[in-house]
């Protein structure tokens, strides 16, 4: 089992300087029993290592964006590169057309795209230009889905703030909760009576195309297209939240993936290689609604700054190559399918979504299909799962509402070692 003195000696120092000693709360590890989060000191390839010298798998992948692995060789000379002709111009710049282009032509919906800082800063702005667009002010999304910290979204949201118990904030005035509307996902029937109760008040559906944030959860066959037409035979736009989606289950949007385009579509994470990054596009008539070209503003000092395209160029570059998500699904399958055969021998009382390089384990027997299944998940039995976890070298998101993240630079022997070592956790904690 691992020591984590320093790690427990350092929460000290940053509890008196940094608020509640995270710079996001969902790495606070509050929710599974406010142990002292591990510090990390370097992190290479699938692994991490820890101030106190331990070694993990990491699972994590910063939450997402971390496909590559961490220091992967291209994007590291990429960074470095572009940081020797300049880090911020506040000019345009070669690379974020190179960039954009590279990104349209994975995304066919895209006609155009702006770049800004987080998919936070993304998504709000697809709502303010929906609002734009269409002169209405209230937005449908699905419970449990994060959309990012801005006013507009938090409103039964998942991830973080379910972790921590807060789905709703506080701070957000009555009035602009009051203009987000929520319904169950994968439920047509309540979104329908929810989109004709509400008319032409609402401007935009928000949707994550494939759920993230209360685990993976693929939507229903068909789902995405009734929303779509409910949506537009009410004169609504779709917006896809794509910040954990784009790029994690193929070279394209989970839009690609699923066969369905949205007018407007958010991004982030994965886009950047790892660097601070958001995007958001669509529809040309509707994007021509954002300033210089029309009355919707949207700026940004470091939008499309240049170390962020030259990573997430490099980033693009190691994914279109052929066989790299054929080989996250191989290892996918070979993880799930190792977790189901322990699930089962140990009979643990567990269920897991998993797609591609992505997956979660709920710790219920049902197959969560919405967020009221997620939350069923035994909290309890989870806090005892990330914990045997942490102390014997894997590192997972400390929330039952989030995925395991494969990368590019997991191999097979990192696999076996991590069922061996859910075993353990399985035979001895649970
Ligand atoms: N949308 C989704 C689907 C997300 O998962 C997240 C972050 N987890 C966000 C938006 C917000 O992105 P950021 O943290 O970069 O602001």
């Amino acid at each position: 089992m691992f020591s984590h003195g320093k790690s427990k000696a350092l929460k000290d120092e940053a509890d008196k300087v940094i608020l509640g000693g995270v710079n996001s709360p969902s790495r606070s590890y509050k929710a599974v029993g406010e142990g002292a989060p591990v510090v990390m000191e370097r992190a290479e390839g699938a692994y991490f290592y820890d101030v106190d010298g331990n070694r993990y798998i990491d699972y994590l992948a910063a939450y997402g964006p971390i496909i590559t692995g961490h220091g992967h060789p291209r994007i590291h000379e990429a960074i470095a590169e572009q940081s020797s002709k300049g880090i911020l111009y506040g000019t345009p710049t070669t690379l974020e057309i190179d960039f954009a282009k590279k990104i349209q032509e994975a995304i066919p919906s895209l006609e155009r795209v702006r770049f800004v800082n987080s998919g936070t800063e993304a998504v709000m702005t697809t709502i303010r230009v929906a609002r734009a667009y269409t002169g209405r002010n209230k937005t449908i999304k699905f419970e449990g889905c994060y959309h990012g910290h801005s006013d507009l979204v938090l409103v039964a949201a998942g991830s973080g703030p379910s972790q921590l118990g807060t789905p709703d904030s506080a701070g957000v005035p009555q009035g602009v909760a009051e203009d987000v509307i929520t319904v169950p996902f994968n439920n047509i029937e309540d979104f329908r009576t929810a989109i004709s109760h509400f008319g032409d008040e609402v401007a935009a559906v928000l949707v994550e195309p494939i759920v993230g944030n209360f685990g993976i959860v693929e939507p229903f066959d068909g789902f995405l297209e009734e929303v779509n037409q409910a949506a537009h035979d009410n004169g609504s736009l779709v917006i896809y939240d794509e910040v954990i989606t784009a790029f994690r289950f193929m070279y394209g949007g989970a839009q690609n993936f699923l066969n369905v385009d949205p007018d407007l579509t958010a991004m982030g994470k994965i886009i950047g290689g790892g660097t601070p990054i958001g995007a958001y596009g669509g529809r040309l008539d509707i994007m021509e609604n954002v300033a210089p070209l029309g009355p919707a503003y949207q700026a940004g000092t470091m939008a499309g700054n240049p170390l962020s395209m030259a990573a997430g160029i490099a980033c693009l570059e190691v994914l279109e190559k052929p066989g790299v998500y054929e080989e996250l699904e191989r290892l996918g399958k070979m993880l799930e399918d190792g977790l189901t055969e322990l699930i089962g021998k140990y009979g643990i009382k567990a269920s897991i979504n998993r797609l591609v390089g992505a997956l979660t384990i709920y710790f219920t027997d049902r197959t969560v299909t919405d967020y009221n299944m997620a939350e069923e998940s035994d909290g309890e039995v989870f806090s005892k799962f990330f914990n045997g976890l942490i102390q014997r070298g894997i590192n997972i998101a400390p929330s039952k509402y989030e995925a395991w993240f494969l990368t590019t630079e997991h191999t097979e022997d990192d696999i076996r070692e991590t069922l061996s070592i859910v075993e353990e956790v399985f035979k001895n904690d649970l």
